[in-house]
This record gives structure tokens, sequence and C-alpha cells, in this order.
């Protein structure tokens, strides 16, 4: 067994520790080998040197103030101070000060020290580190939003206060889902958050999605989510990337109606163009016939043959009669068009106004039976000839439009003081998405428009426009393939003598 100085002595040479000893005038009596190496000089270069030449400058009055508290008989422990070894180098030590007095005077300070310069430069890394991440989290062009696993918000940078109205000490710490989720979803979301961490699998994690939230003023507004998931000391931290999309889709929803509109204007202008070529078409029929009729009639006379004459001069009669529709249809159009389409209203008993109109549109179509059924005296202040162009139009159609069925019926009542009027048929019908399209200026079905049928696709447009005048309203109720109702709707007003 060595004795006890021996083992101290063995210590002293052997341990990594750096170690010196100063007088009391703060020069340097002894350091241990490890301390020379550390810093790089000979025993002969530092005995007898001022321990404050090992030191840098800066921490000079550090190093003092910590010896003078040292000597106060208060033991520094855990003190940083940075020497300057032999080839200039900055080396951090970390260590304690301890006094030795005798007899009450003070014989040195003795230091232990550890080299602490790599610890502090990754400390520094680390801190740097840190603040950049927070830096680049604070002023990231989206909301970042980081929740832990039980839903607690540990991060919220400026853009989510931006977005969000909130800033981010008061949602530090709190439930994420009471802030930004709507009611309505904050279930789902809670949901899916269990079956993550029971399961590990979360159908939105890492992707982009568009769901709604809420702000601070509890307006809902559309955002772009993605949603990161990262595993630190064994515990789920989640990682949301938010923005604000409303602007986005106000953008798109606007092209969409940019579209939409464009389209129904390039439809217009097709059927403006196709217009002109119907229109001829239309109107020289009747006038060839009407002409060709005349003819015959004139030669009829000539050869003294009166009842042949008078036959042809009643066909050309009726041709004439479909021109002068015709033309006033198209006058009609103009004066819309114009916004001079006047109406003059005078009370009027509806249902005798039907009664003529049925009469009369009877013995234009013989092909089908008319059936009216209406509630006497119901007295409209309209525009009699107009809303008999209304009816005698849809009459027509009803016609036009079932030629396979032998009956059109006509309905008219009266309800919380307004008059609705119901022509219905049992033709080829009208599918839905036309309900609205039938009504537009020149627009005819284009299946069975063209060729089949006689028309303009002027009486409808013209009939909406009367009826709005008059304001009333008028649509359409159909069975594709079974027939077809238009409903008239009259507000009767303080005119009405009342129904039965
Ligand atoms: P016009 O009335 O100018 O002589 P039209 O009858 O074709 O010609 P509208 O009365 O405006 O024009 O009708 C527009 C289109 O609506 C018609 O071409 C037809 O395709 C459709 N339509 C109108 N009424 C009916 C109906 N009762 N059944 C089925 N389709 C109809
Ligand atoms: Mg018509």
């Amino acid at each position: 067994m060595g004795s006890a100085n021996s083992y101290f002595k063995d210590l002293f040479n052997n341990t990594s520790d750096l170690i010196h000893f100063v007088d009391a005038d703060g020069i340097v009596e002894m350091v241990n080998p490890a301390w020379l190496s550390k810093l790089g000089y000979t025993s002969e270069e530092v005995k007898g040197r001022s321990i404050y030449d090992f030191i840098s400058d800066e921490d000079k009055p550090l190093y003092l103030y910590y010896r003078n508290a040292c000597i106060a008989q208060k033991n520094q422990e855990n003190i940083g101070v940075t020497f300057i070894s032999s080839n200039g180098n900055s080396i951090v030590l970390e260590g304690h000060l301890r006094p030795f007095f005798s007899e009450g005077k003070l014989l040195h300070t003795r230091g232990v020290f550890r080299d602490i310069t790599l610890k502090r430069e990754q400390e520094k890394i680390q801190k740097d580190q840190l603040y950049k991440t927070t830096q680049f989290l604070q002023n990231a062009p989206d909301a970042v939003v980081i929740i832990d696993e039980h839903q607690r918000v540990s991060e919220w940078n400026l853009k989510a206060t931006e977005i969000f109205g909130y800033t981010r000490e008061e949602v530090l710490n709190q439930p994420l889902a009471q802030f930004i989720i709507p009611l309505e979803f904050r279930e789902a979301h809670h949901r899916g958050m269990q079956h993550f961490l029971k399961t590990g699998q979360g159908p939105v994690l890492n992707k982009t999605i568009e769901v709604p939230a809420i702000n601070k003023a509890q307006q809902e507004f559309p955002i772009s989510l993605s949603i990161s998931n990262v595993k630190v000391n064994n515990a789920w931290h989640f990682i949301a990337f938010m923005s604000d999309i409303s602007e986005k889709k106000r953008r798109e929803q606007a092209l969409v109606q940019k579209e939409l509109e464009l389209e129904r204007s390039k439809q217009e202008d097709q059927r403006n163009k196709d217009f002109l070529s119907i229109a001829s078409h239309e109107l020289k029929t009747p006038l060839t016939n009407l002409k060709a009729y005349l003819q015959l009639a004139l030669k009829g006379f000539e050869s003294g043959q009166r009842e042949q004459a008078k036959k042809f001069l009643t066909k050309a009669d009726n041709f004439s009669d479909k021109l002068t529709k015709l033309i006033f249809d198209l006058l009609d159009v103009s004066k819309i068009q114009a916004g001079k389409l006047m109406i003059q209203k005078q009370p009027t008993e509806i249902s005798q106004m039907l009664q003529d109109i049925v009469r009369s549109s009877q013995l234009l179509y013989p092909s089908h039976t008319i059936f009216l059924e209406t509630q006497p005296n119901i007295v409209a202040n309209i525009d009699t000839g107009r809303i008999e162009q209304v009816v005698v139009n849809l009459i027509s159609n009803a016609v036009k439009y079932s030629p396979k069925a032998n009956r059109v019926e006509i309905s008219c009542e009266e309800r919380d003081s307004n008059c609705y009027l119901r022509v219905k048929d049992f033709g080829i019908g009208i599918k839905q998405t036309n309900y609205d399209k039938v009504f537009d200026k020149f627009y005819r079905i284009e299946e069975l428009s063209k060729n089949d049928t006689q028309g303009l696709g002027i009486g409808l447009y013209v009939s909406s426009e009367i009826i709005n005048q008059h304001g009333g309203k008028i649509w359409v109720e159909s069975n594709e393939g079974a027939g077809t109702t238009f409903v008239v709707l009259l507000p009767l007003g303080t005119t009405s003598s009342g129904g039965s």
C-alpha cells in the first residue's frame, strides 16, 4: 500500500481535470500535467507568472471577481472562464475555486477545471438552431401550429394569429379544437386523433386537404391543411401547416361563373344565328303558299269556278293569318329588346276570357279536345290581349308537342289572392334541365324542334316577359314522356271580386 501522498500525487498527475494553485498575489505556484497539455505550455513557461496571463482579456475581471469572492470564504462552483492556450486559442473551462488558509492567512487558491469548449459549442449550435427554427416558424408564410397528443397547442406562429385572430398567449397549452375547428367537426377530429394514437393510422396525415375553419370572430372560412407527425421522447407531436384559401375559392367560383356565362352567351349567339335562317324559312313558307293559293283563286275566277276560287281564298287567308302571327311575334321580340312592350291593364273576368279562347282554339285544333275547368268570377287587372296571347301560345304548344295525345286540360283557380292558370298536355314532356331554358329567346329543344314542328322559339320568351310585367310568374312542371303542365300565377290585387 502506498502512502496517502503517493495516491494524491498519482491523482494530481493523471486526472484529466486541469488543476492549478495560485498564491495570494495571483502568481502560479503549480499546475498539473493535464493543465499544461490542454493549454500547451511547459511548466517552466507557467511557474512564477500571473494566472491572469493565461486568461482571456474579457474574462480577466470575471476571474478577479471569482477569486476575491472565493477568498472571502464563498466557494465558487461551476464558474466558466475562458483561458488562452499557448497558440492563442480560446479554451472555455468550467470548474471551481477553493481558498486555503494557514493561521488566518491566505496560502493559495486552487482551481479545478474541465474543458467545456466542445459542450459550449454544441450548446451554441443547438441554441442557434432552436432560434432559427423558432424564427422560421414564427415568420413562416403559412400558419404553423404544433399540438401534442392531448391536442394541446405547443406552438402557434404569427401567421396563425393573423388568420385565426388568437394570440400565441391565448392558445398556448389549450386544446386546439375549441379555437379553430367548427363545432360540427370537433367530434370527428377527436375521434381521428384517438384512432391514430391507437392504431398509428391517420388518413389525413401527410397530405394536403381543404377543410372549413373558424376564426375568433366565429366566421367560417376554407383553409388548406397539411399535418405531419413526429415522435419526440416517445410522445407524438403534430405539426399543422394551414393557409386561408377564401380568396382562391372566390376566384375559382368567379371563374366557373364566368365560364357559365360565356357558355350561355355562346349558345345565345348560336341561336341568334340559327334564328335568321329559321325565321326566313318560316316566313317564306306561308308567303309562298299565300301567293300560290291567290293565283289558284285568280284562275278559278277567270274560269268562272267561283266555289273553287272561294276555297283557295280561304286557304290563302289562313296563310296570311300565320304570316301575320309570325310578324307580330317578331315585332314583340324587338319591342321587348327595346324595353317597349307596353301593358295596358283593365279588370278582366278570367273564366269568361278562357271560355272564349277555348272555343276558338277548339276550331283551330280539331285533333285535340280542350277541356276547361275554372272557378267563376275571377277578376284580375290585366292586359287582356296580352294574357290571351300567353294562353293561346300555351295551348298551341300543348297541341304541337303532344302529337300522339288527343286532349289538353286547362284549369283556373283562385288561391291566396293569386290566380293559378294551368295548361296541361299529355305529350312528349320536357327534361328538368330544360325547364328554364324554354323561356329563353329563340330556344327550341333540339331533338324535336328543327324539322318536326314549326315555331321560332319566341312564344314562351314573350309570354314570360308579359307575365313578369304583370308581377306574376310562369313555370313548367313535367314528366318526360308523359306530359307537361305550364303554370301561370297572376296576382289578383284588390280588383278581385273573389271566387266561389
Ligand atoms: P313559337 O311559339 O315561337 O311559334 P315554339 O313553340 O317552338 O315556337 P316556344 O313556345 O317558346 O317556341 O317554346 C319553346 C320550346 O319549348 C319549344 O320549341 C319546345 O321545344 C318546348 N316546349 C314548349 N312547350 C312545350 C310542351 N307543352 N311540351 C313539350 N315541349 C314544349
Ligand atoms: Mg310556342
